[in-house]
C-alpha cells in the first residue's frame, strides 16, 4: 500500500490553499503528498467574492469593486468600505493558478478517486478510495458531512442558501463600479433573503438571490425572484450566461471536536466558514497559513484550534436568527444604516479590538440578543 507524509481528502479551496501556503512557506519540500478528490477540479464550480486590503492573488482577480451598495425597502446606501476592495475570483482560475505551482513540486501529487473512507490508527491514517487504498502520517479532510451538524441539536444550522445567475441584458443597467452586497428590498416572507447584484460591466452581472434560513426553498422559487428583479431592474431582454448554486453551513458547531492527533478537518467541514456570513474565502486564507505554520512544531491536531470572543458572537447571532428568521433585514440594516462600513468588515473579519467590538454590537436590536444571551448562560 502506497504511504504519503500527507493525505488531503478533498481537494477544493481549503486543500489547495493549504497546499499553497506549503509550497510558498517552502517548509514541505521534504513531505510526499496527495490530494484526492472526485472531481478533477477544472470547471468553473463556483465564483468567489471577499473584502480584502491586500494584493493577495492579484493575477487572478477577475473583477474589483471600490464601492458597495447596500439597500432595503426604505433605504439605499453607498457603503464606504475603505480600507478594502470587494474582490472577484472565479473558481477555474484559482484551481488553475494552484495546481500550476503544484505541477512544479515533484513531492505534490493530484489522483481523481472519490474518498469512501478515511481512519486515524494511532500511529498512520488509513484513507480508502474507490480504486485504491493509501497511509498516511496525517489526513486533512474537506469532504462535508452534514450528519455531524443534524444529530445534534445544542448548535443551531442556518444555511446561506443562493441560485445566481450571470446574465447579460439588452439594457445598460448596471454600475459596474458598485456591487450591491445585500439589497433587502425583496420580499422577505418571514425569512432573511437578499439579493447579490456583482456587475462587471454596465450589461453583464451575477445576480444571487440568497437566504439565511433553516430550510432550502424549490428551484422555481429561486429563480422567480431573480425574473422578478430582473424585470424591476427595468431589462426587457437577457441572455443567461451561467447559473450557480450553493448552500452554505452557519453554525457555531464546534466541528474542530471531531479533529484527532492525525486527522484534521479544514474548511467547511472545520469550522472555517464564518458561521454569522458564510463567508469562508478570506478565513480559508487565513486558517490555512496558520496551519501551515502549526505544523512547523506541532504534530497533534487536537491542539490547532481554539474557541475566541467571535465564536461567542456569532453564536448568539445564529440563535437570534433561528429564532426569528423574519428579523434579518432590520439586523443588517441597523448595521450598515449608521455603522462604520470599514469597521463592520474588520469586525465580520475577526481582527477588531474590545472598542471596535462595542461599536458594531451597540447598533444591532439589543432585546433579542439579551434573550439569546440568556438562554446560552442558562444552557452552558
Ligand atoms: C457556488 C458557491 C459560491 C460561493 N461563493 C462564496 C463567496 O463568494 N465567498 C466566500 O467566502 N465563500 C463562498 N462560498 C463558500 C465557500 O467559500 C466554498 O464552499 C468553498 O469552496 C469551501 O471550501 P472547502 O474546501 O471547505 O470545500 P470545497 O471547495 O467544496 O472542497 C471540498 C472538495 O471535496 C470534494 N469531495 C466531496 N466528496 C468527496 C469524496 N467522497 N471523495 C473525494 N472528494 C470529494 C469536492 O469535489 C470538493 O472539491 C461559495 C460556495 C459555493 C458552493
Amino acid at each position: 500500500m502506497k504511504h504519503y507524509n500527507y493525505i488531503f481528502t478533498g481537494s477544493g479551496l481549503s486543500a489547495l490553499m493549504t497546499v499553497y501556503e506549503m509550497i510558498v512557506s517552502n517548509t514541505m519540500k521534504d513531505k510526499s503528498i496527495l490530494l484526492l478528490d472526485v472531481d478533477a477540479k477544472k470547471s468553473n464550480d463556483r465564483t468567489w467574492c471577499f473584502w480584502d486590503d491586500s494584493n493577495r492573488f492579484e493575477e487572478i482577480i477577475s473583477k474589483e469593486w471600490e464601492n458597495t451598495l447596500f439597500a432595503n425597502e426604505n433605504f439605499r446606501k453607498q457603503l464606504n468600505i475603505e480600507p478594502y476592495h470587494y474582490k472577484m475570483i472565479q473558481g477555474s482560475d484559482f484551481y488553475e493558478f494552484i495546481f500550476k505551482k503544484i505541477s512544479k513540486n515533484k513531492n505534490i501529487h493530484f489522483l481523481q478517486d472519490k474518498v469512501i473512507d478515511f481512519s486515524d490508527l494511532g500511529n498512520h491514517c488509513l484513507v480508502k478510495t474507490e480504486q485504491n487504498s493509501f497511509t498516511c502520517n496525517k489526513v486533512f479532510n474537506s469532504i462535508f458531512n452534514p450528519n455531524v451538524i443534524t444529530s445534534q441539536k445544542k448548535y443551531p444550522l442556518l444555511q446561506q442558501h443562493f441560485i445566481g445567475w450571470f446574465i447579460k441584458s439588452k439594457e445598460p443597467v448596471f454600475d459596474e463600479n458598485s456591487a450591491t452586497f445585500m439589497d433587502f428590498s425583496v420580499r422577505q416572507k418571514g425569512n432573511t433573503r437578499f439579493m447579490y447584484v456583482l456587475p462587471t460591466s454596465k450589461d453583464e452581472a451575477l445576480l444571487e438571490y440568497t437566504l439565511f434560513s433553516k430550510d432550502l426553498l424549490s428551484k422555481e422559487e429561486y429563480e422567480t425572484e431573480i425574473v422578478l428583479y430582473i424585470k424591476n431592474l427595468g431589462i426587457t431582454e437577457y441572455e443567461i450566461v451561467e447559473k450557480e448554486q450553493g448552500n452554505i453551513p452557519m453554525t457555531c458547531f464546534l466541528f474542530w471536536k471531531n479533529n484527532s492527533k492525525n486527522i484534521i478537518h479544514i474548511g467547511s467541514a472545520g469550522g472555517w466558514t464564518k458561521a454569522s456570513t458564510g463567508f469562508t474565502f478570506k478565513n480559508v486564507t487565513k486558517k490555512s497559513k496558520q496551519l501551515v505554520t502549526f505544523l512547523a512544531t506541532n504534530s497533534d491536531f487536537t491542539k490547532f484550534h481554539k474557541k475566541d470572543k467571535f465564536w461567542f458572537y456569532d453564536l448568539l447571532f445564529i440563535d437570534v436568527l433561528y429564532q426569528n428568521n423574519a428579523l434579518g433585514s432590520k439586523l443588517f440594516s441597523n448595521l450598515f444604516k449608521n455603522g462604520n462600513s470599514g469597521i463592520i468588515l474588520k469586525f465580520l473579519d475577526e481582527e477588531t479590538a474590545w472598542l471596535e467590538d462595542l461599536k458594531v454590537i451597540l447598533k444591532c436590536p439589543k432585546i433579542p440578543f439579551i434573550k439569546a444571551l440568556i438562554g446560552r448562560l442558562f444552557s452552558m
